[in-house]
């Protein structure tokens, strides 16, 4: 079973309630992400599948409003930023 990629950064997964990945399902379904630190929890951010705008290929974002193209299109172009 594939694991779904985790984008290393500068905020941990401590303190925050993550959904799990699901399996693929059109590109409809939003789960929040939610900052347990407060109450009631904060929703920062929702993950869900959704199309590359590059590609178009199917991938599961981390965040469905921030991320809009696949790692292999975003290493590509991050690439040509040095
Ligand atoms: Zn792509």
């Amino acid at each position: 079973m594939p694991r779904v990629p985790v984008m290393a950064s500068a905020s941990t997964s401590q303190g925050f309630s993550e959904p799990k990945g699901w399996a693929w399902d059109g590109g409809k379904r939003r789960e929040p992400v939610l900052d347990t630190d407060f109450h009631p929890p904060h929703v920062v951010r929702h993950v869900g599948w959704r199309t590359c705008l590059k590609c178009a290929k199917p991938f599961f974002s981390v965040d469905v409003l921030a991320v809009r193209i696949c790692d292999g299109c975003k290493g590509a172009s991050t690439a040509n930023l040095g």
